[in-house]
């Protein structure tokens, strides 16, 4: 049963002026219980702007988003509510940290929410568990934390508020690769204790592909493509004519296909390296 479901959703910006872009045009997507779904797209092909309609801080034009089977635009109370129910973290979350202590920064949300303090205690020591950031952190300034410190803090502000859908705008962003993994896992962990649905919105196929369950590929604010990673693996050639940044181990096979060579759709380095192996050894098993 679909969580979160976008149906026939469009959005533009700048209507009746020289800089008019339609940003979004006619997407329709869901999102299951407990799935983990990546968006991947090119600069401006609608990654956030698709973002923002399915948390409600924008309106659709035409369509609906329904949340739990409800249109979150019904209401007041349905669009306030969605703000919660559905968290959006944003790109650099790190760039909107402001309270006085980590602690309070973390409690903005659960606060906004009209929560009793006790609750509030209670997530916000849940929150910085999942991201791991230590107890004596919480009385500190957010501005004394390091980079990937802050970006803990940031994200567990979002996940203080236990929304059933977690959005993350590319959340490894600027990120080595020992941070990248542990933004990853601690997704994965808020996902496990609490069944939300989580959405990451990516430029890069492979995280995409080793995270999600389904993928959605966005293409001037249309959806081009949406499936699982295999299934999204066997369109590499066209997701690099969209200028989406494919996996090295892909555009080897691409290339090599391209020189003559037989080689089959390969959706990891292993498989990649093993039909390599085989064509090397003239067509045997690796
Ligand atoms: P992405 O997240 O994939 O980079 P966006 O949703 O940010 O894409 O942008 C989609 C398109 O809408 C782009 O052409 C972008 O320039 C345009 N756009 C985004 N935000 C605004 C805005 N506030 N005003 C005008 N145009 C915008």
């Amino acid at each position: 049963m679909p969580i979160l479901e976008a149906r026939n959703v469009s959005f533009g910006y700048g209507h009746g002026t020289p800089f008019e872009k339609q940003a979004v045009v006619d997407v329709s997507l869901s999102v299951e219980k407990g799935e983990c779904v990546s968006v991947i797209g090119h600069t401006g092909s609608g990654k956030s702007t698709l973002m923002q309609l399915l948390n409600g801080l924008l309106k659709p034009e035409t369509g609906s988003v329904l949340l739990d089977s409800e249109d979150i635009n019904k209401n007041r109370k349905t669009c306030a509510a969605a703000k919660f129910r559905v968290g959006l973290c944003f790109q650099y979350p790190e760039y909107q940290l402001f309270g006085e202590t980590c602690e309070k920064d973390i409690a903005f949300g659960p606060k906004n929410m009209g929560l009793p303090a006790e609750e509030i205690r209670q997530r916000v020591a849940f929150a910085s568990k999942i991201v791991g950031l230590e107890e004596e952190k919480l009385s500190e300034s957010p501005f004394d934390l390091s980079g990937g410190q802050k970006r803990r803090c940031a994200i567990a502000g979002v996940i203080a508020m236990q929304p059933e859908v977690l959005i993350l705008d590319e959340p490894t962003a600027g990120l080595d690769p020992a941070g990248r993994s542990s933004v990853l896992q601690m997704i994965g962990s808020y996902r496990e204790q609490t069944g939300a649905a989580v959405i990451i919105v990516t430029h890069s196929m492979e995280i995409a592909c080793e995270i999600s369950d389904r993928v959605f590929v966005l293409n001037h604010g249309e959806l081009a493509y949406s499936g699982t990673p295999r299934e999204i693996f066997s369109h590499s050639a066209e997701l690099l004519e969209m200028g989406l940044d494919v996996p090295v181990f892909t555009k080897t096979v691409l290339e090599l296909r391209k020189r003559g060579y037989g080689l089959p759709d390969v959706y990891s380095r292993a498989e990649a390296v093993s039909s390599i192996l085989t064509l090397l050894k003239g067509g045997k098993e690796a």
